[in-house]
């Protein structure tokens, strides 16, 4: 993934400094400690809001944000938010509660998730969303929808705009910039925090170093931690997840900064019980991270599947035409490296449309010419070895779905679409990789977003919100749509209305 606004190289490239929290060794005047009234760690999706209203409820507000521009995963997100009760759904005669996006939430994650947090969320989620179509979010028309590539909702209360998360920037950024216009915020770009400054057990300021390695001391009577996930840090995601990050796959200063800080501060984390993969993307190389090259249409709502999926042992793990997304991706996380394979023979290339999401079969003919995770054989056994998979299994495999092709009839798994036996060489296997685009396991907060102790103590002077209260808590042990762009706006905007007392 190239980023053409993140120009240079210090900000792509690992640094060999430490973020975490230092005590203040010298005394500091009251003077001096009140600075800001609230300092921001990250102008992106959570960020800009919290200081745009904490800006027009009259408080001097700091943002740093270590990019050389505001947006943050905006810039990447599909931009997809759940909110009940908008004007949109009332103008549609769609009768819709924050109670019902709770239960539809707590059904999907099965109760997994913070209800404090998701609670926090709902009631405020459709003033937020008004506040951006109020001000020009454009939804696609046929929006509300009930639900797209997760489980879905009962209610549709689930809308974005043509261009993703670049149109809910569209809306944010220029009314943060009128607001900073009038001389409230203070926007230090290029500038990426580094710790926390405390004194006495209260977070005091942030202190933070510039492009050219400067290290400055920002002193504020409080600190919100909106720097989003750590997906693009792969040694974070090992230590706190326990697997390797195959993918890069989220916005490059997705670094996990702001979790370790508040860590470093007395802060806990939580939520790696909740962990479950997405169901990934073909990558481009085996190179750790690697970027997503293309996705396959596993979705049988969309494309009923041709092919059949098989794990490293050659065997199939899941019933392909079952439309059940999150049991898909429970199943995968039993599956070796959270990585499956897709087969097919020439006779299905022939006669089925393209699975791979944007791509033509021209296209897909190509990627079996160049492409790594694309590979090409005569026999299931040379297709096998080519891929890395076990060639019995496979071999063994083939033989049995064939078997079912003909029978009508699949014992092992009851799939039903099953159109065309895997016979006809060549053969062709894809290899494709469970991974995520946000982070899971995120910081404790209470129901205030006040970064805690493990004890429930509230750390005095330090908020968080965004992706680094992670989808553990927003999401469960499950994908509910739009639960992490909404918070993430909400809890900001909730934060700068609000939430972080502005006078002494
Ligand atoms: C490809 C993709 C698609 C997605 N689609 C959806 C979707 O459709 N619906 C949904 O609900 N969620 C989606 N998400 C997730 C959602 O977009 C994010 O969780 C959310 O936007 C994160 O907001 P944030 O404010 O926490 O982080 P960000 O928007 O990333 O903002 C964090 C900011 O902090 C800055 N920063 C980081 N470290 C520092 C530091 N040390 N000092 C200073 N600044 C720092 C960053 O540069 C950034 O600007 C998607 C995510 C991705 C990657």
């Amino acid at each position: 993934m190239t980023l053409p606004f993140l120009r240079r190289q210090f900000l792509l490239g690992a640094s060999s400094l430490t973020v975490g929290a230092s005590i203040l060794a010298r005394g500091l005047s009251a003077a001096e400690a009140n600075t800001y009234d609230m300092i921001i760690v990250g102008g992106g999706t959570s960020g800009l809001p919290a200081a745009t209203f904490a800006s027009q409820r009259g408080a001097r507000v700091l943002v740093l944000e270590v990019a050389d521009v505001v947006g943050g995963t905006l810039y990447l997100s599909t931009g997809q938010m759940s909110a009940a009760g908008t004007k949109l759904q009332k103008s549609l005669g769609i009768v819709d509660t924050p109670q019902k996006h709770f239960d539809d939430v707590m059904r999907i994650s099965r109760g997994t998730v913070d209800q404090d947090l998701v609670r926090l969320d709902v009631e405020n989620a459709a003033d937020t969303f008004d506040w951006l179509t109020d001000n020009g979010l454009k939804p696609l028309p046929d929006h509300p929808i009930k639900g797209f590539g997760h489980e879905f909702y009962y209610e549709r209360r689930y809308a974005w705009g043509p261009q993703g998360g670049l149109s809910i920037l569209d809306v944010v950024k220029p009314i943060f910039e009128a607001e900073a216009k009038k001389g409230k915020i203070t926007l230090k770009l290029e500038t990426r925090a580094r710790e926390l400054l405390m004194r006495d057990g209260k977070v005091i300021g942030v202190r933070a170093e510039d492009s050219a390695g400067k290290t400055t001391d920002y002193l504020g009577r409080n600190v919100v931690l909106a720097s989003g996930g750590y997906q693009m840090n792969p040694a974070l995601v090992q230590e706190l997840l326990g697997y390797p990050q195959h993918a890069a796959p989220a916005y490059p200063m997705s670094r996990g900064d702001g979790l370790q800080m508040a860590l470093a501060a007395g802060g806990y984390a939580r939520g790696k019980q909740n962990y479950l993969t997405g169901i990934g993307r073909v990558l481009a190389s085996d190179d750790e991270p690697s970027v997503p090259l293309v996705q396959f249409n596993v979705y049988p709502e969309r494309r009923k599947p041709w092919e059949i999926y098989v794990n490293a042992h050659g065997k199939r793990w899941v019933r392909e035409d079952d439309e059940g997304i999150d049991q898909r991706e429970r199943e995968l996380m039993k599956q070796p490296d959270l990585r499956f394979w897709i087969v097919f023979d020439q006779a299905i290339f022939d006669a089925a449309s393209s699975g791979f999401i944007d791509w033509s079969k021209e296209q897909v003919a190509k990627a079996f010419t160049k492409e790594a995770m694309f590979k090409k054989a005569n026999t299931i056994r040379e297709l096998a070895v080519a891929a890395g998979v076990d060639p019995a299994g496979l071999e063994a495999t083939i033989a049995a779905y064939n078997k079912a092709v003909a029978t009508k009839k699949d014992p092992d798994f009851g799939r039903e679409h099953m159109p065309l036996p895997i016979a006809k060489p060549p053969f062709y296997i894809v290899r494709q990789q469970g991974y995520n685009v946000t982070s899971c396991v995120g910081i404790g907060v209470d129901k205030s977003l006040r970064v805690t102790r493990k004890d429930g103590s509230a750390i005095a002077g330090l908020y968080a919100s965004g992706e680094i209260l992670g989808s553990g808590q927003l999401m469960g042990n499950a994908t509910e749509g739009g639960m992490m762009v909404t918070p993430a706006l909400t809890f900001g905007r909730l934060l700068g209305q609000r939430i972080v007392p502005v006078k002494a």
